[in-house]
């Protein structure tokens, strides 16, 4: 490959789009990677094109070998599918929905579940076909609520979309397994720091679900991640590790205590502190009972739920949701409370609530032989002294309460920061949820049918681009790793005619040693405008042909490094081929 910048369809910008608030966005926008079409919607420019299909091939190459086989679908689909797994509806207003002349709806595919598994439930049908996996590398469509970044939240995307369709779990755990490898492979590949974090919690079995998030503070991803180890998770996914219990003997008795105004948490610390009960409180020593309802899937009926957590901590919302998946969850109202007038509000307890046959889940800290000040279900009263295990003994445990810096961390090394990430992949064992809807089954040996059960799995092509920069750029532009770089080797010849002449002659004995050579060969533009234009275009290795090539030199730079270094003319072609290929 030889690109000449002097006929390249190529225009760099020196000012930020004015719509760009994150660097990847700005810097392939200025370096003419990208354009922006409509909001979300982006052209790739013929380096970005290059880039693009860096980042495909790599994952191709990984995907291939682990099996999976490459096809392509369409990305117009007819409205029936979908309206057989209910997604028609599901998806909500991120569905480009559209119609066909005769008034048929159609949807542009958001993801393409559906049509892979009507697919091979066409084709195959015995136990013998499976396994089998496919995936296509593909334009998705989504009405993004906020179309962000660039190409990092775009509204038409590029998706590595795959599929593992297997006889039994065993088997799906093992097309999952080699999916999560694959993934490393080709995270590893494009250079990015990246984590993986589980991205449900433990209730649908460990490692049902993950996603691969590249570290960067532009993410929209937060993820809590240790000081001392590799633990990463997902807020959500946090199992904050449960304390010893503790002996009960000899602990005070219970005692409740008329504490007027109190209904904070705060009124609360400050009345007890005041009150001379021989210790001090803190926020950490009550027990704050939060009243939510659940209502089971398909259930007409809404349940109360009680979570008992520290007075110190918030019940973050977020995990309460994924803990309680899939039952919905909802904020009592005013009705709820009216219904169940043993709850009063600011005051409730474990005795009104294990009496009412409410469900009680407490926070893990909140284990057996810990005392503690709480409601007394009466206003204005409180009980101070109620032990876990000797005074209450609650339906369960519940991990939901908010995680914060400085927590320690559940691996026992370090404790908890939150950082933040760009989700790049994900991976998900599906199960038999697409295969019931369209009843794919394979007969066994034993001529009985058996379910398919399927995964899926997504990586974003065109975020992963732009994932890239966010990690690997200088206030110059981007640097991309060899991998990923629109070119290896940028030949820049300044000056007028001898210079470009010997350029282009570098150019091509570099593209012959099998080399991807952008050369800059314009005449009329200033060294300046191409050295800046260079490192906003950030190809790994330049090779500068100016002044010096009078008394034989040139040099030799690196993006990365900065480094630079004068090489006899004689020597750059074999100089330049070795940077390339350390
Ligand atoms: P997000 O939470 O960021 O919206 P998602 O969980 O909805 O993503 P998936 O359905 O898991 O996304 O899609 C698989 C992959 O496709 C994601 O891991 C991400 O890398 C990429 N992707 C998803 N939405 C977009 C988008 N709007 N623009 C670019 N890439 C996207
Ligand atoms: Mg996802």
């Amino acid at each position: 490959m030889l690109l000449r910048m002097s006929t390249l369809f190529l225009r760099t910008l020196r000012e930020d789009p004015a719509d760009a608030e994150v660097p990847s966005h700005k810097l392939l926008v200025r370096g003419g990677f990208v354009r922006r079409a409509a909001p979300g919607v982006y052209t790739w420019l013929p380096l970005g094109k290059i880039v693009l299909e860096n980042v495909a091939r790599i994952v191709r190459e990984e995907m291939d070998a682990i099996g999976a086989q490459e096809v392509l679908l369409p990305a117009l689909l007819p409205r029936e599918y979908y309206e057989a797994t209910g997604r028609w509806e599901e998806y909500g207003d991120t569905l480009f929905r559209l119609k066909d002349r005769k008034g048929a709806d159609y949807l542009l595919g958001p993801t393409h579940e559906e049509l892979f598994t009507l697919l091979v439930k066409g084709e195959y049908s015995s136990y013998k076909d499976f396994p089998v996996t496919l995936y296509q590398i593909q334009e998705k469509f989504r009405d993004e609520a906020r179309p962000r970044a660039g190409v990092l939240r775009g509204r038409e995307f590029h998706m590595k979309d795959s599929y593992s369709f297997d006889i039994d779990d065993e088997g799906l755990r093992a097309s999952y397994a080699d999916h999560r490898a694959a993934y490393i492979r080709v995270f590893d590949r494009l250079g990015l720091e990246y984590v993986i974090v589980s991205a449900t919690s433990g209730a649908m079995g460990g490692s049902a679900s993950e996603e691969f998030l590249a570290v960067a503070p532009t993410g929209e991803d937060t993820f809590v991640r240790s000081t001392e180890s590799d633990y990463a998770a997902n807020v959500e996914a946090v199992a904050v590790p449960a304390p010893e219990a503790l002996p009960v003997e000899g602990l005070p008795e219970a005692a409740v205590h008329h504490t007027p105004d109190t209904a904070t948490i705060q009124t609360l610390v400050d009345f007890l502190n005041g009150a001379g009960l021989g210790r001090d409180f803190s926020e950490a020593d009550t027990l704050k009972n939060v009243l939510v309802k659940t209502r089971a899937p398909g259930a007409k009926e809404w349940e109360l739920l009680a979570v008992g957590l520290p007075g110190d901590r918030e019940v973050d919302f977020k995990r309460l949701e994924a803990a309680l998946e899939p039952a919905e969850v909802a904020l009592l109202e005013e009705a709820d409370f009216a219904a169940n007038p043993f709850l009063v509000k600011g005051y409730i307890g474990p005795r009104a609530l294990l009496d009412n046959k409410v469900r009680y889940l407490v926070d893990p800290r909140v284990v057996t032989g810990t005392s503690w000040v709480t409601g007394a279900d009466e206003a204005d009263h409180h009980v101070v002294g109620l032990v876990a295990g000797r005074d209450f003994v609650p339906d369960g445990t519940i991990d939901v309460a908010e995680v914060r810096d400085g927590d320690p961390s559940p691996d026992g090394r370090g404790t908890l920061y939150t950082a933040r990430g760009i989700e790049i992949g994900h991976i998900f064992q599906l199960g038999r949820k697409y295969t019931d809807a369209f009843q794919v089954d394979a007969l066994g040996p034993d001529g009985k049918p058996r379910r398919i059960t399927m995964g899926s799995y997504g990586i974003g092509v065109s975020r992963a681009v732009a994932a890239v920069v966010e990690q690997s750029h200088d206030d110059k532009g981007v640097v991309w790793p060899r991998e990923v770089a629109p070119a290896d080797v940028h030949v820049v010849g300044t000056g007028k005619g001898e210079q470009i002449e010997e350029a282009l002659r570098i150019a091509r004995e570099l593209e012959a040693r099998g080399l991807r050579v952008l050369v800059d060969d314009r005449k009329g533009v200033s060294p300046g405008v191409k050295f800046t234009d260079a490192e906003l275009l950030g190809v790994p290795t330049g090779v500068i042909v100016g002044r010096g090539l009078k008394d034989g030199l040139v040099e030799l730079r690196d993006r990365a490094t900065g480094d630079r270094e004068e090489v006899a003319l004689a020597e750059i072609v074999d100089r330049a081929v070795a940077a390339c290929r350390a």
